[in-house]
């Protein structure tokens, strides 16, 4: 999972003792100064370092089975973030309560600790092998589903680790456990013949004892009797700490030569997503067999449809084939209209349609102008064509092509779940926070995008993200964009004309400057439309009202359900000189981090009940 402390400015990552001392020293050794790491010991857990009395204090901070978060004899916690907040206000048995955080130097960013590194290759394998994708298309499918895809391969890092021999028997197990050292609580796990049994082998009183772990029905692994883990590497860490029915706890590795962690670029054998079509070449030849552990592992990630399972993650031109038929203008017999109306404007109207390509058939949204219509608006329709045929990316409606024939018409990728203000205010209840800033992840990832084209969008709204499913979002609308020219920044408009007064920055009404930094300012206000599920912003005031409101410094209030990261976000977005704001690459950053620490903690919400039930057995 994304390490839960990611976003906090005072979490190191995998840092040694000696390195956080050297830090709190150059902070200053007051009392109450603290710093917070990855602990190296158990997986999960971190350290808290304090001074106090120009004295160096080091807490374990431990994850608990129930997914909570405790120093040894202290109060559970819901997360690393909690707790730190929890003992900022109570010393509650430490010296003294934390008052200072000795924040990371500015441009330093947390120490990835060893299985963070494993875990990013596993990634990157999984998401390349799965989904067959390269390039672009692959580095941000790693990025917006790192957490979900970390949970499906979760089941196969113990691969990785040392204490895994993959391919031994029962003898060999004892030989290579009697030789060399025989310390108590020696270790190895490996696979039985049995298919998705395996058998953990432990010294103990230079007699070798075996035990064997099972899965239950759901996937999770036990020995028999024993506490239920969602994976064996976690059986393997919760043994270290605790002999919970063993003879011993397992302390020393009895290492694999070749399975060492060391190994981080070799391709990983790796589970099948649920959603994707088992491919056989994707699979290593050494003999592991996916079916029973994995698929039945992450139960509740089954239904959920990844973006890249769906057909508009990559361009229907990304196949080579379909590349050769690739143009602006698109034959009308290969396009059929439905009657169904996805939406309309003062255009006309949105129908769904098919369109016949090559090898394939796809969903699209025909945006068609009503015929009674000016040149000026077909004009329009054509350059708002022209900027969306530059563009290529997961996170934006594509343009198939145009049409011209009874209408004119612009064909584009299908995202069926309609505008995000509309689904989220029908949906709220299915809604959780988390999946809120996982699609405005999605948008700031599209938004990235633009930024770095040079395009602005001059139209970002709630109204405009569309959703293919609930999980993938999608910039839209392209009527008002603007490609930069390469030595711009902004693009002044001539005059001033229909705009969408409530989402656009001071600069865009003052002065008619709009910039990717004036796109900023309208992603904060369609995160406030996300987070409040729909509602319009600045409530009934009229534009004029909202100009007086902006110019006063005021700005809208944080949104009762949004966590108080997202609104410090928000209010940095409508910072009131474009200067000043973050860029997009900023603001995906910024997102992403926070996503990621939902993302874990959700995970272990939907999970504690069952730990706690595991626990009492
Ligand atoms: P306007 O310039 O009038 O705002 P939009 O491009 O935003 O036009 O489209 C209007 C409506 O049509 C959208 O709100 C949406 O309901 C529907 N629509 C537009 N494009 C698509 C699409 N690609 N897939 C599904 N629905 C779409
Ligand atoms: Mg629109």
């Amino acid at each position: 999972m994304p390490d839960a402390a990611a976003h906090l400015p005072f979490f190191y990552g995998s840092i040694s003792r000696a390195e956080a001392e050297e830090h709190l020293k150059l902070a200053g050794m007051a009392d109450g100064l603290f710093l917070l790491r990855q602990c190296l010991r158990s997986l999960g857990g971190y350290v808290l370092s304090l001074v106090y009395d120009l004295r160096f204090h080091h807490y374990p901070i431990e994850r608990q089975l129930n997914g909570t978060y405790a120093i040894a004899g202290g109060k559970p916690h819901c997360g690393p973030a909690e707790l730190c907040e929890f003992y900022s206000k109570d010393a509650d048995g430490l010296p003294c309560p934390l008052r200072k955080p000795c924040n990371r130097p500015s441009g330093m960013e947390p120490q990835p600790g060893v299985f963070d590194s494993l875990r990013n290759s596993m990634v990157r394998d999984y998401v390349r092998q799965t989904w067959k994708l390269e390039g672009d298309a692959l580095e941000q499918a790693v990025i917006s589903q790192a957490p979900q895809v970390e949970k499906l391969i979760a089941t196969t890092a113990h691969e990785r680790m040392p204490w895994y021999h993959s391919s031994i028997s029962r003898e060999e197990a004892e030989h290579k456990l009697y030789s060399g050292s025989q310390h108590d609580g020696k270790f190895l796990l490996r696979p039985r013949k049995e298919q998705g049994t395996y058998a953990l082998s432990l010294i103990y009183g230079k007699t070798v004892y075996h035990y064997l772990i099972n899965q239950d029905k759901s996937g999770k692994y036990c020995i028999p009797e024993g506490t239920k883990f969602d994976t064996l590497w976690q059986l393997v860490e919760y043994l270290k700490l605790k002999a919970d029915g063993l003879i011993y706890c397992l302390k020393e590795i009895c290492p694999n030569a070749s399975a060492s962690i060391a190994a981080v670029t070799a391709a990983p054998t790796l589970p099948v997503h649920p959603s994707t079509p088992r491919r056989n070449d994707t699979l290593n030849s050494d003999g592991y067999t996916p079916e029973p552990a994995c698929l039945s592992k992450s139960q509740g990630e089954k239904s959920r449809v990844l973006p890249m399972d769906t057909s508009v993650y990559e361009s229907p031109y990304s196949d080579p084939e379909e590349l050769k038929d690739k143009k602006l203008f698109l034959k009308r017999e290969n396009l059929m209209i439905d009657e169904v109306e996805l939406g309309s404007g003062n255009f006309g109207c949105v129908r769904k349609g098919v369109y016949k390509m090559r090898k394939k058939q796809i969903d699209v949204a025909i945006k068609v102008l009503k015929s009674t219509n000016e040149k000026a608006e077909k004009e329009e329709m054509m350059k708002e064509a022209q900027i969306m045929h530059q563009l290529d990316n997961p996170y934006i409606v594509r343009i198939i092509g145009v049409c011209k024939a009874e209408a004119l018409m612009l064909v584009m990728e299908m995202a069926i779940a309609g505008p995000l203000n509309k689904f989220l205010a029908a949906k709220k209840e299915e809604v959780p926070v988390s999946n809120v800033v996982e699609l405005m992840h999605q948008v700031a990832m599209g938004m990235k995008y633009l930024e770095e084209k040079n395009f602005v969008h001059r139209d970002l709204a709630a109204r405009n993200v569309l959703l293919v499913n609930q999980h993938y979002a999608k910039i839209s609308d392209f009527g008002l964009s603007k490609a930069l020219g390469a030595d711009d920044s902004y693009y002044t408009a001539r005059s001033a004309g229909k705009w969408p007064l409530k989402w656009y920055a001071p600069e865009c009404i003052n002065y008619r400057k709009f910039s990717s930094r004036s796109d900023v300012w309208s992603y904060g206000v369609t995160m406030w439309e996300a987070l409040t599920y729909g509602q319009k912003p600045y409530k009934k005031m009229k534009g004029p009202e909202v100009i007086k409101f902006i110019e006063e410094g005021k700005r809208m209030d944080c949104p009762p359900e949004c966590p108080p990261d997202i609104y410090t976000l928000m209010r940095d977005c409508w910072i009131y000189k474009w200067e000043d704001r973050p860029s997009f690459s900023d603001v995906e950053q910024r997102v992403r981090i926070y996503y990621y620490s939902l993302a874990s903690k959700a995970e272990e919400v939907s999970e504690a009940p069952q730990a706690e039930e595991a626990t009492s057995t």
